[in-house]
């Protein structure tokens, strides 16, 4: 496997391109009440995105309809934007959305509940967030993709949360998914060891119950788990430094 650190042209264009995508996650966060259909949201970051004079990296990547995925509930991820999909007081959506600059893709999500939602859900939600902060301390220069996963995993065992296995996060920049792939669990100092001026994308994938995934038949793209049960997603593409890390898509 080959994985070439980012040269400082590539890294600003990251830089840009995340900035506008971390507005957009919040412009379509405001935008998401009760009542709008998921292909409104779509429609909204598209006209963003044309605004800012960047591409959504999603648009037609493998066939994908939309230049946002927008899973609600019990929906991990891939949700196809649709005009019959209306929001509801006290869903929770998870936004994952890409940006395409200069050559060079950002990827972001993020999970958040419509008005009152259930204190179970508001916990995965913090949780999940903070799985990804807990892992993210690991790594700098030298680490291993495992020592994102370990700390990740054990943060998330104590509350007895399932870790989606089948999906991961992954190398990015020139493309969307690029080497190498970093699961949520796993062991410290395995995996691949990264270096400074490696980008990647880490986004933990949790349910309050199973692990196992299907994706529904109707649009072949969403994921969901085997149990139905609630799901929150978290993702940010973050920049290898020599003693941590750089986070690219927040504002
Ligand atoms: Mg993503
Ligand atoms: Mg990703």
């Amino acid at each position: 496997m080959v994985v070439t650190p980012r040269t400082q042209e590539e890294i600003q264009a990251m830089r840009t391109g995340g900035k506008i995508l971390a507005e957009a996650l919040e412009m379509m966060r405001e935008a998401t009440v009760p009542g709008i259909t998921t292909a409104e949201i779509d429609a909204r970051v598209r006209e963003f995105f044309k605004q800012k004079g960047v591409e959504p990296a999603f648009l037609g990547y493998y066939g994908f309809t939309g230049a946002v995925c927008i899973s609600v509930n019990e929906e991990i991820i891939h949700g196809v934007p649709k005009q019959d999909k209306v929001i509801q007081e006290g869903d929770i959506v998870s936004l994952d959305c890409g940006v395409l600059h200069n050559g060079m893709v950002v990827d972001s999500a993020r999970t958040f509940g419509v008005g009152e939602i259930p204190e179970e859900a508001r916990l995965l939600i913090e949780r999940t967030k903070k799985s990804f902060f807990k892992g993210v301390s690991k790594l700098k220069d030298g680490a291993w993709t495992g020592d994102f996963g370990q700390a990740c995993e054990e943060y998330l065992d104590k509350f007895g949360y399932g870790i989606i296995r089948d999906y991961a996060g992954h190398g990015v920049g020139r493309a969307v998914h690029e080497d190498p792939t970093i699961p949520n669990y796993g062991t410290k100092g395995t995996g691949f060891q990264l270096q400074e001026g490696m980008t990647i994308a880490l986004e933990p994938m949790v349910t309050l119950g199973a692990e196992e995934t299907y994706v529904d038949a109707d649009d072949d793209w969403t994921v969901l788990p085997v149990d139905h049960s609630l799901s929150a997603h978290y993702e940010h593409t973050v920049l290898i430094t020599k003693n941590g890390v750089e986070i690219l898509t927040q504002l």
